[in-house]
């Protein structure tokens, strides 16, 4: 069914199923990948907290959970955004950290987080991210775990927003072409 969110219409695009489907696959992957590790599931809110909530239960490992959020300005510079990370103060030296995100787009926010991140002195920086558009992507640094490969579309639902609202549906949408 479609979904009217504000003035736009959402039609369907990835079923709960299949994400659950995807979800369980990457998780089983990080679960090898990562044994004897002291593990570190990094959440940027808001837009990953549905998708770590799954992701966390489908890894067969003992981890930490943390959550950082980065909030974006308009810049008075005319080069565009400035991001900052408020209010971190978890331990990640030493760490494997997994960077836990609902969506890589241009790439500018991960980039940005890969960075900060780094500062903190972690053994190991991932990425793990719901979302990829590659024709929107900027950047030249890998993404270990991709749930889904997306066309340059907006998209709604688990955990991602429009204007605040969408984030708790459990499947995906994307907005109807004509609006
Ligand atoms: P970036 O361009 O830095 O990779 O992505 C920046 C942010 O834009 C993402 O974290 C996400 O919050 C938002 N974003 C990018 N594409 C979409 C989309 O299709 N839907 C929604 N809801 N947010 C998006
Ligand atoms: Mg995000
Ligand atoms: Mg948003």
């Amino acid at each position: 069914m479609n979904q009217f969110i504000h003035d736009k219409e959402f039609e369907p695009f990835v079923s709960e199923s299949k994400i659950q489907e995807r979800v369980k696959v990457l998780g089983a992957q990080i679960t090898q990948d990562f044994q004897g590790k002291k593990l570190v599931l990094l959440g940027i809110l808001k837009g990953s907290y549905m998708f770590l909530s799954d992701l966390c239960r489908a890894i067969e490992l003992p981890l930490e959970i943390s959550f950082l959020r980065i909030s974006s300005y308009e810049g008075t510079q005319t080069t565009g955004e400035v991001k900052q990370v408020a209010g971190f103060h978890d331990d990640l030296s030493g760490k494997t950290v997994i960077i836990v995100e609902d969506i890589v787009d241009t790439g500018i926010s991960m980039d940005y987080l890969l960075k900060e991140i780094k500062k903190y002195q972690p053994a190991d920086v991932k990425i793990a991210t719901f979302l990829y558009k590659p024709d929107a992507f900027r950047f030249k640094y890998s993404l270990d775990y991709v749930g889904f490969e997306i066309p340059n579309k907006f998209v709604v639902g688990y955990g991602l927003d429009y204007n605040d609202l969408g984030r708790n549906l459990p499947e995906l949408y994307q907005l109807v072409n004509s609006q």
